[in-house]
């Protein structure tokens, strides 16, 4: 029966296909380097514990040893003296090896979370730096997965895969050299027995490697729909759209095919340690005709302890050659780990700081578009020769129907994505060579969606401002027209806002992020309105709010209703990424082109007109 057999399935037939020849990573001496360069560090630590596994392994094999001599000098010898003294030697060495293990697996655990915290850094560190296309396109599910399993899978790589190897391989020498000095040919007869566990033991660790990718790839997809489906917004639609039910089978389906290859996994090849079980008894067995042969019919010098102590021997050599045939399943799965992980790590940061990055002195928020492309993906382009100018103090309106490209506009202001041709010009910097935080601090985005972080409105104003006192909060949230509503609040500041503000109204939220914006006071303000219909009163409210701000800062306000667009000194209108339309509000509905036909199918429906 081939390995796995008994499983069948597709799953269960090893490496079929060149797609999944591929999949194995390739151990190159790069990607080895590259592995090393984590540990070294930690050298001095890896050091002490190379030297407990050699200490600990060959105290592992006295006991097989000191076998041989209670039996030899102590039992056939009839000395009792050398007995208890080999008897207490195996008690000591036997305490010994167990107190090295203990030192070893604390250092080892050690350098293995060490490893870890240096690598979730990076990695966190690395994703924070990842442009917006980056977390638009890619599913959080495996973001996550990255993160976590992945990143506590190197741990184990660390504290069992190189542990393994490393205390396996020694042990196997000491063991295969003592045997040798004890007797070369019961040694070699020994040693012959191994090839035949090598064949079944690849074939079954190459159907394990099989099954660790499907689920690998399993527990991104739940993860995945994890992320996705029990979010805030994901069970909203859950449940507006009564999905529960098949939200359910779709979980219960990826479950349990988690679960089925799970089982495989776990089980495959275990056939074969029946063979192995068969094989490993043979050597034994063999040892002891040969052994009685050569001590009964050859005057050999061998002893019946002699005899003992090799067999002894021979179980450590098969045990170390097993687990080192085995661990090539999980070095192979050690080294996917590390590829999927520097996968991430060389995923080129999009959204680059200049090499010299200017900060200039003050910045007064003037923005200029020059002959402005962009496109998110290749074959679509979004933005077309995008050309305006923003003085400073001033204040443009840009309208346009949906889809036109007017959030677009906006993103690449703050660097959120780069142009594709043209320039953006901050203060007549290209954005581009700006120092990226410092352009970032000068820009304030009150976007349409807001995002308020589960804590307290407090919380959420000093991520603006982590120094503002009582008073600069306070000051802000009256500006942005929200202080009323935080005063009637029994816990004031420290109301909590729920998961992602969730427990606010729409208008709250704005506010208190008009607020938070505020209180990073930025050279230009962008304020992209909410599509969404607010009550007239929360309107008037956000109206309130920044109608002053627009007064007295550089901004640019992405505008769906008519009070916002006229309280703007210039009106710029979008259609299909291009600048159709520009002037005031008088002019551009007397033109009857794009203006007027939203004017007369949006604004003009709106009470404040
Ligand atoms: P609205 O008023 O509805 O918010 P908008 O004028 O702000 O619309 P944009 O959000 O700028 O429009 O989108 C312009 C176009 O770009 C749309 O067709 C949209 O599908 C596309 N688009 C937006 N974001 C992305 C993205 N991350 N990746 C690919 N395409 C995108």
């Amino acid at each position: 029966m081939p390995p796995g057999g008994r499983m069948g399935g597709p799953i269960m037939r090893g490496f079929a296909t060149e797609e999944e020849k591929a999949a194995a990573p390739k151990l190159t001496k790069d990607l080895l380097k590259r592995v090393f360069s984590y540990l070294a560090p930690y050298w001095k630590q890896l050091l002490l514990v190379l030297l407990a596994i050699a200490i600990s392994s060959v105290l592992n094999l006295m006991p097989a040893i000191l076998t041989g001599k209670i039996i030899d000098e102590g039992l056939i010898g009839r000395d009792l003296k050398l007995l208890i003294i080999y008897i207490v030697a195996l008690l000591l060495t036997n305490l010994a090896a167990n107190l090295i293990g203990v030192l070893e697996s604390y250092i080892n655990t050690w350098i293995a979370q060490h490893i870890t915290f240096d690598m979730r850094n990076q990695m966190y560190s690395h994703l924070q730096s990842m442009s917006q296309r980056f977390f638009t396109s890619n599913n959080q599910g495996d973001i996550i997965t990255r993160m976590t399993s992945d990143i506590d899978g190197v741990e184990s790589v660390v504290t069992n895969t190189f542990k393994s190897i490393l205390s396996n391989s020694i042990t196997l020498v000491f063991a295969i050299i003592a045997m040798f000095q004890k007797n070369w040919i019961l040694a070699l007869l020994g040693i012959a027995v191994i090839p035949l566990f090598v064949i079944p033991t690849r074939k079954a660790g190459k159907t394990r490697w099989t099954l660790t990718r499907e689920a690998q790839e399993c527990n991104d997809e739940i993860n995945g729909i994890l992320n996705e489906k029990l979010s805030v917004s994901g069970q909203l639609l859950v449940k507006l759209f009564c999905k529960e039910k098949p939200e359910y089978e779709h979980y219960r389906a990826a479950n349990e095919k988690m679960v089925k290859l799970n089982i495989k996994e776990r089980m495959a090849g275990r056939w074969f340690f029946v063979v192995l079980n068969t094989v490993t008894n043979i050597g034994p067995m063999l040892l002891y005709l040969v052994g009685g042969i050569l001590i009964m019919k050859y005057d050999s010098g061998l002893t019946v302890g002699d005899i003992t102590v090799l067999v002894a021997l021979l179980g450590k050599t098969y045990m170390p050659v097993n687990s080192l045939l085995n661990i090539q399943v999980d070095w192979m799965r050690s080294m996917a780990l590390f590829t999927r992980i520097f996968d991430y790590f060389d995923m080129p940061v999009e959204i680059k700081e200049p090499e010299h990055p200017k900060t200039p002195a003050k910045l007064e928020g003037c923005v200029e578009f020059k002959h402005v492309d962009f496109s998110y993906e290749p074959e679509r382009q979004i933005l077309h020769d995008i050309c305006f100018k923003l003085g400073a103090g001033n204040s443009i309106a840009i309208v346009g129907p949906s889809g036109s490209g007017k959030s677009t506009i906006i993103n690449l202001i703050p660097r959120l994505y780069d142009v594709c041709e043209g320039k953006v010009l901050f203060d007549g910097v290209d954005v581009r060579d700006l120092e990226l935080a410092y352009l970032r601090k000068n820009v304030g985005v009150v976007s349409q969606e807001t995002y308020l972080f589960n804590g307290t409105i407090r919380e959420n104003l000093l991520y603006a401002k982590p120094d503002a006192t009582e008073e600069e909060l306070v000051e802000a949230c009256k500006k942005a027209n929200i202080y009323d509503f935080i005063s009637t609040q029994e816990e004031g500041f420290d109301t909590m806002v729920g998961n992602r503000g969730l427990k606010l109204s729409g208008g709250e939220k704005q506010r208190i992020s008009i607020a938070r914006v505020l209180l990073k006071d930025p050279a230009l303000l962008i304020f992209d309105e909410a599509t969404s219909a607010l009550d007239s009163i929360s309107e008037s409210k956000i109206q309130e709010a920044i109608d002053p701000l627009i007064d007295s800062r550089t901004s640019i306000l992405i505008a769906h209703r008519l009070s916002t667009i006229l309280a703007a000194d210039e009106i710029l209108v979008v259609k299909d990424g291009r600048v159709v339309e520009r002037g005031q509000h008088k002019d551009l509905v007397a033109l009857g082109g794009v203006y007027t036909e939203l004017y007369n199918t949006q604004f003009k429906r709106i009470p404040e007109e």
